[in-house]
């Protein structure tokens, strides 16, 4: 079967390596503008955002992600990333008691008074969620690997209109059994300007790179300190929602925010900012075959290492007509 993948973000190359693993040959067709996959140390955080939301697939994703990290290291792609725990720090009883309200047993996870978190944090926290199976991975070194690891023919460039056996690239027509779109923020609104999609949420964030890793064990509430391959980050998808992609701006007006949040996570404590990294991320997942016969892994939103590779594992068993998984792979 020969499929052609329009995108190589954590999507993309996610599909690209589970399509090569059940035998598919694969052409990868990625332009590598504002991949937001690039981001240098994301999360796999299983309880979501301030009201700590679990979505039904979180575990499954992380043993997804972690398997497949292993499988790469196994195979001798250096992606750093550590399975160290996260931990979510909340502000009071309330937020925790609507935590717990989310919270599936299954997830592993231990609250603890945040004079005992295994990693020190600012004062005025109530109390602290521990995740164990969580941690973080630098997210372009994971997509490298999985495209280098699919075994893809890839083309660096940019596809302008595609059918569910066609894609026209800027210097080809190339044909295939199977067309699949995972063109994330910047694909979905060139799609939408070319009429092919309908319009979706963007959302931009920025990550400052640190000189050193304040907390060895990543934070999140509002937003995130990680280790990083080099230093550590500050960081999240904070800026307003807006309806397309927009060329990367330093988002100056968040800048205090962003600190305010760092500190009172931490406390920053003389950290350095080193640089910085801007990107979008698009929300309105589809993992599904649309009416016209295209496949479609886009809108991951903030959970893009968190589902990616799960999602990626089940269309692609779809795709290729295998035994369908136990992963739910339709929109979702
Ligand atoms: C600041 C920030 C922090 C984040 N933190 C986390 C986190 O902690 N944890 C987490 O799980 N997720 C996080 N995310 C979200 C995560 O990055 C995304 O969910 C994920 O990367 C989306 O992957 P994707 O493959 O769908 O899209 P992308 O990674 O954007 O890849 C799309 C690719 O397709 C290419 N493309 C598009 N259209 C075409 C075309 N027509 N022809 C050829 N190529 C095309 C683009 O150039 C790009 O390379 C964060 C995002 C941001 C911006």
């Amino acid at each position: 079967m020969r499929v052609a993948i329009i995108g190589g973000g954590v999507a993309g190359a996610g599909l690209a390596y589970f399509l090569g693993r059940l035998g598919a040959e694969v052409t990868l067709i990625d332009a590598g503008e504002a991949t937001a996959s690039h981001v240098p140390a994301a999360l796999l955080n299983p309880v979501r955002g301030q009201a700590g939301q679990v979505d039904a697939r979180a575990l499954a994703g992380l043993r997804c992600t972690w398997a497949l990290l292993g499988a790469l290291d196994a195979a001798g792609h250096r992606v750093p990333h550590a399975r160290s725990g996260v931990l979510r720090p909340v502000p009071d009883d309330r937020t925790r008691s609507r935590f717990e309200r989310h919270l599936p047993a299954e997830l592993p996870h231990r609250w603890l008074a945040p004079g005992n978190a295994p990693a020190p944090l600012a004062p005025g926290w109530a109390h602290v969620l521990w995740l164990p199976d969580g941690g973080w991975v630098d997210g372009q070194a994971f997509t490298d690997a999985l495209i280098a690891a699919s075994g893809a023919r890839v083309r660096r460039e940019r596809a302008l209109a595609w059918t569910p056996h066609e894609v026209r690239t800027e210097t080809a027509t190339l044909h295939a059994d199977a067309v699949a779109f995972c063109g994330g923020s910047v694909g979905a609104s060139w799609a939408s300007e070319a009429g092919a999609e309908a319009p979706r949420t963007h959302r931009m964030g920025t990550l400052l790179r640190l000189d050193r890793a304040v907390s060895d064990l990543p934070l999140s509430f509002g937003a995130y300190l990680s280790p990083a391959a080099r230093g550590g980050v500050l960081g999240g998808t904070f800026e307003t929602p807006a309806p397309t992609w927009r060329p990367p701006q330093f988002p100056l007006a968040s800048l205090d925010w962003l600190l305010d949040k760092g500190e009172a996570l931490a406390g920053l404590r003389g950290t350095r900012i080193t640089g910085h990294w801007t990107g979008s991320r698009l929300s309105g997942l589809r993992a599904e075959q649309d009416a016209r016969g295209v496949w479609h892994l886009s809108g991951l939103s903030s959970k893009g290492f968190l589902l990616g590779p799960l999602l990626a594992s089940g269309l692609a068993r779809e795709m290729t007509g295998q035994a369908s998984s136990a992963v739910p792979s339709r929109r979702g």
